[in-house]
């Protein structure tokens, strides 16, 4: 018993040294801070910089305090389209209730060269995966025939659930533009913690305007996918987390990611 308490503790003092040298260059890591259903609740104000999210990742997407537009991270830049449509570069001290991230490297491309829509477009990217099991980032980028997306106004507490607030969403439509759509495709097993299958977000070529997407059609582009198997989740430790009612909503989750599509 000695001698295998004393192996045990050998592993204990080993194992953290090894860890944390294979941690370091580890970039196929899906970064999440909070959760949907806090978001759903209406929990718009978290603890994270996005100074310290950058450190998890160089692409993705999300919202931020007091639900101040939509998020695009791309190539370690972020950008917040606001209800007016326009994307902003956004300062490193501006906080997130809500975002995924990763370092993104492309592990699977192709292309997309006549006119398809969304459904095509994801029923395309999901034939050429080789498991829907795993978190995937995904990116594509060229030119598009229509882009429909939303954008949402920043809130006032009390909050409303985000249910509510997207029926006030404004709504935009570009035709024939040029641009990159940033965001995951996610298990379905990942509902509650996330959104599950597509959430992607639209940055148009000149980094100007964009939006959640709701309904596209893709003309001719790049489509690039990064498969990132780990899951890292970092909950905040404040008083609106804490005490939010989070449950599962199937119906709100719904109405949340395709109202007006
Ligand atoms: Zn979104």
């Amino acid at each position: 018993m000695k001698k295998l308490m004393w192996t045990v503790l050998c592993l204990f003092a080993v194992t953290p040294i090894i860890l944390y040298g294979a941690a370091s260059d580890k970039k196929d890591i899906l970064f999440q801070q909070a959760t949907i259903v806090s978001l759903m609740e209406g929990v718009y104000d978290g603890p994270l910089t996005l100074e310290e999210l950058a450190k998890h990742g160089d692409f993705g997407i999300g919202t931020f305090n007091a639900l101040d537009g939509e998020m695009v991270l791309l190539d370690g830049v972020f950008y917040q389209i606001k209800d007016d449509g326009v994307a902003y570069p956004a300062r490193p001290e501006l906080k997130t209730p809500f975002a995924a991230v990763t370092f993104f490297e492309t592990d699977l491309t192709f292309s997309v060269d006549r006119a398809i829509g969304y459904l095509e477009l994801t029923n395309l990217i999901n034939s050429r995966l080789p498991t829907l099991n795993v978190p995937v980032a995904v990116r594509i980028t060229g030119e598009f025939e229509y882009v429909k997306v939303r954008s949402v106004p920043r809130q006032l507490p009390p909050y409303m659930p985000l249910t509510k607030v997207v029926e006030t969403q404004p709504v935009f439509e570009f035709s024939r533009v040029s641009g990159t759509l940033a965001g995951f495709r996610l298990p379905e097993y990942m509902k509650g913690l996330n959104v599950p299958g597509f959430h992607l977000h639209f940055l148009d070529k000149g980094s100007s305007r964009g939006g959640h997407l709701l309904d596209c059609v893709v003309k001719k582009a790049v489509v690039r996918l990064d498969i990132t198997p780990e899951l890292l989740v970092s909950l905040p430790s404040d008083t609106s987390f804490y005490s939010a009612e989070l449950k599962d909503d199937d119906k709100g989750m719904n109405a949340v990611e395709t109202s007006g599509r």
